[in-house]
């Protein structure tokens, strides 16, 4: 019988997240983390996907099994030489590899564990599926930034947007829940984790997206701030006496929710809230002005690209998927866009993918649970399919 399960990698830097899914029904045969890689225990990716193989044996689903189809590998940056999920090889390899200084955090985890996957099954398809590759479909003026041209082309500096593979799965599955092929649906998917970003999809391919050259664009985040006057990077360095290093680190990783109040876990700022904390109040209006801006900006973008409306709004992960408060404020108010929500859907806490819109409202709106794993696992196993 022919091969139906896939293996799933997210190396990130500390950790490797794996689910085995069959894709014959889409289960989980396995699934698990390895963390703290680097921290004693674990020292490297190597070892880090040791453990995993030593932990898919103990269940009798070894690396070794003729049952794998392929490895589907996360990848973050694919630059703009992979639009596509690819059949991983030495070239392929080399040219992730030079990918390096647009993703310095993200893409040697990534090439880690393709590295190393590839060593324990030199026989097995390994397939990089990339985080940006859903957004390459944005028009040239989208993807541009109104600097030199010779510059940003010297030096790569574009627009390549990220969270590709969830806004791909969250597109389509709102397409699905609306009864509709992709190619029939114009939506915005808001992907609120800890990182966020929003993307404006015209029947099936995106023509617009938040995040940028980096993932610290667009929208509020956890601990990054997204848009902000690139003037301030300057003045923190000649005014206040900041290295380029801790720009970074204030930016990236001190900003966000976390540099408005203090937390950024929506939880603990919903609670705040409740007990009339300012802070957390502000942080949480910053946070929902902010989508707000860019739910506006993206229902003129898509009209202007399609000559049509917004069919949906959907929202989806950590935040999107489970803040009813967040989902309420970004949407108040936007009658005039189509959109109403219905209060009483819209706190009911559900797992499945639901409308929370009223039965009148002209754009649906739409919770969605992403699953960037099985996502990773379809076109995998899509491309060794039809290979
Ligand atoms: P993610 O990056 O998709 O795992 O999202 C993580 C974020 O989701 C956390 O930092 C929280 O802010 C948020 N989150 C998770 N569960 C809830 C919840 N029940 N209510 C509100 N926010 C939540």
């Amino acid at each position: 019988m022919k091969p139906t399960r896939v293996l799933v990698l997210n190396s990130g830097s500390s950790s490797v997240k794996y689910q085995l899914i069959d894709m014959a029904d889409k289960s989980r045969a396995a699934a698990g983390i390895v963390e703290r890689i680097g921290e004693g225990a674990v020292a490297d990716h190597r070892e880090a996907l040791r453990i995993v193989a030593r932990e898919l044996d103990g269940q009798g689903l070894g690396l070794e099994s003729a049952e794998l189809a392929a490895v589907g590998h996360r990848v973050v940056h694919g630059g703009t030489a992979f639009t596509e999920p690819t059949l991983v090889t030495d070239e392929v390899l080399e040219t992730i590899r030079g990918l390096v200084p647009l993703a310095p955090l993200h893409n040697p985890a990534n090439i880690a564990g393709l590295e190393v996957a590839r060593s324990l099954r030199p026989d097995l398809p390994q397939v990089a599926v990339f985080d940006t590759a859903f957004h390459a479909t944005m028009p040239e003026y989208a993807a541009r930034y109104a600097i030199h041209t010779a510059v940003a082309d010297k030096y790569g500096v574009r627009r390549y947007g990220f969270h590709g593979t969830s806004h791909a799965y969250v597109s389509r599955a709102t397409a699905r829940l609306l009864g509709k092929d992709p190619s029939e649906v114009n939506s915005v998917v808001l992907h609120l984790g800890n990182g966020a970003s929003a993307s404006a999809v015209a029947g099936g391919r995106c023509v617009e997206t938040s995040m940028g050259l980096t993932p610290l664009e667009g929208l509020v985040m956890g601990t990054r701030s997204g848009d902000l006057d690139a003037g301030i990077v300057f003045h923190l360095t000649r005014v206040a006496g900041m290295s380029t290093d801790a720009v970074d680190s204030l930016l990236n990783r001190r900003s966000g929710l976390l540099g408005l109040c203090g937390d950024n876990d929506m939880r603990e700022i919903g609670r705040r809230m409740a007990a009339g904390d300012a802070a957390a109040q502000l942080a949480f209006d910053v946070y929902t002005h902010r989508l707000r801006k860019y739910i506006g900006a993206y229902f003129a973008v898509l009209a202007a690209e399609t000559g049509g409306t917004v069919d949906a709004v959907a929202f989806t992960a950590g935040v999107g998927e489970n803040s009813a408060a967040v989902r309420q404020a970004a949407l108040q108010g936007l009658g005039a866009l189509g959109i109403e929500v219905d209060a009483v859907r819209n706190a009911v806490r559900d797992d499945s993918a639901r409308l929370i819109s009223t039965d009148g409202s002209r754009v649906a709106v739409a919770v969605v649970p992403t699953d960037e794993e099985l996502e990773i696992a379809q076109q995998a196993y899509a491309l060794v399919s039809s290979a």
